[in-house]
């Protein structure tokens, strides 16, 4: 690799995203469609890139949040359906119709906007109904009392010229958490689903295209939620344990190099705040990650991060471009080595979990400055910075 690669960057492995992609297909079957979450710049990993994969795959359907990043991927070779999950905004409607972009719709306000936008275009918009069983989150609102108002809601919308309704979901609040009650919880959406579902196909005399439901979780422990759909992220990245237990692998891992070895005395206190204080005379290499890039500064002085000879203790606060590492047991580093903040040899899971959060978040943590190498069939294929330089 030339120099200018040696800063931090993010290498992505696409022949893991195609193994994950044809293991998951396997574990589905030929007769459900194949979702791939792709929002917020596919986790991280680089929208148009994952995109493209997933689509020479034979992948069915992606998933985005918003209108631009729906856009990204027209503009970019994407031809294949993209659905919306978030908020689109009235005055964008014209855009979907004319690249055939699906909308999410989440409540019977939203569908009459849409509805009415859609008929002054000229154009028709597919719509995906979106039910809310107990995420309390987006959707029409169908639990318990609101049953029957809610199928009404969802029937009136359906009904609704300008709009043509391809599709309804619904989405789990706790399908990943395998404890009881997350069971108990997970299975009462999805029945609520199905009630809902079938409720408004027996009123409208017709039935849906595509009803989906099942996320990570579902799609790892809940066989008979699959449907017509399912709607996997994480999985398809290789990350948490239902990745691990299915054999599925990581596709990112971020990197960054030695920048500077300095040796301390004893009562050496380092970085902002002195949060780690020298024992003993050591041996602290400085590498140029920090929370700027994306390696979170809760992380400080509580993470070990991978070298070619062994771990390295993370010391002291996480700057906003580099930080510290105890390089006293391994004298075989030198400045120029590789340091991988987490991936392959260094798993996601065990840096989210000594930050206190998710897989998820380290991945779209990942920013900008970082520049994405992509690896497919063995080979580097692509270099992508995203700042304007
Ligand atoms: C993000 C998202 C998913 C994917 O979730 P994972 O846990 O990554 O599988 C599926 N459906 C909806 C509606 C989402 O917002």
């Amino acid at each position: 690799m030339e120099s200018t690669l040696k800063r931090t960057w993010a290498e992505i492995d696409l022949d893991a995203l195609e193994h994950n992609y044809r293991t998951l297909r396997r574990r589905i079957g030929p007769h459900v469609k194949f979702l791939g979450v792709v929002k917020a710049d596919a986790y991280g990993h680089g929208a148009v890139q994952v995109s493209g994969v997933l689509q020479e795959l034979g992948a069915d359907y992606l998933a985005v949040s918003s209108v631009d990043e729906a856009m990204e991927l027209r503009n970019h070779g994407t031809t294949m359906p993209i659905l919306i999950l978030g908020h689109t905004p009235l005055e964008q409607v014209g855009k979907l119709i004319d690249h055939k972009i699906t909308q999410a719709v989440t409540c019977l306000a939203k569908a009459e906007e849409y509805s009415r936008e859609a008929l002054r275009c000229g154009g028709e918009l597919t719509i995906h109904i979106k039910v809310d069983t107990g995420m309390s989150r987006l959707g029409f609102l169908c639990e318990g009392e609101h049953f029957e108002s809610g199928v009404t809601g969802i029937c009136t919308a359906c009904g609704l010229p300008g709009l043509r309704a391809e599709g309804i979901f619904t989405h789990f609040a706790v399908s990943d958490e395998e404890d009881e009650e997350s069971v108990r919880y997970t299975k009462a959406q999805f029945s609520l689903f199905s009630r809902v579902v079938e409720a408004v196909e027996t009123v409208r005399g017709q039935r849906f295209a595509i009803r989906h439901c099942a996320n990570t979780g579902a799609v790892a422990c809940y066989q008979e939620m699959y449907l017509d759909m399912v709607r996997p992220g994480l999985l398809l990245y290789g990350y948490g344990a239902f990745a691990q237990r299915l054999g599925l692998r990581p596709v990112m891992t971020l990197k960054t190099t030695v920048s500077t070895i300095k040796v301390y005395d004893p009562g050496t206190t380092v970085s902002y705040g002195r949060l780690y204080t020298a024992p003993a005379t050591m041996v602290m290499g400085v590498v140029p990650c920090g929370y700027a890039d994306g390696f979170m500064r809760s992380l400080s002085n509580r993470c070990t991060l991978m070298t070619e000879y062994g771990p390295a203790p993370q010391r002291g606060r996480i700057c906003m471009d580099m930080c510290m590492i105890d390089l006293t047991d391994l004298p075989e580093v030198q400045v120029g080595d590789e340091v991988e903040i987490f991936g392959k040899n260094n798993p996601v899971e065990t840096l989210a979990e000594q930050a206190g959060t998710i897989p998820y978040e380290l991945v779209c943590a990942v920013s900008k400055r970082v520049m994405r190498v992509y690896f497919r069939h063995g080979r580097e294929v692509e270099r992508e910075l995203l700042l304007r330089v």
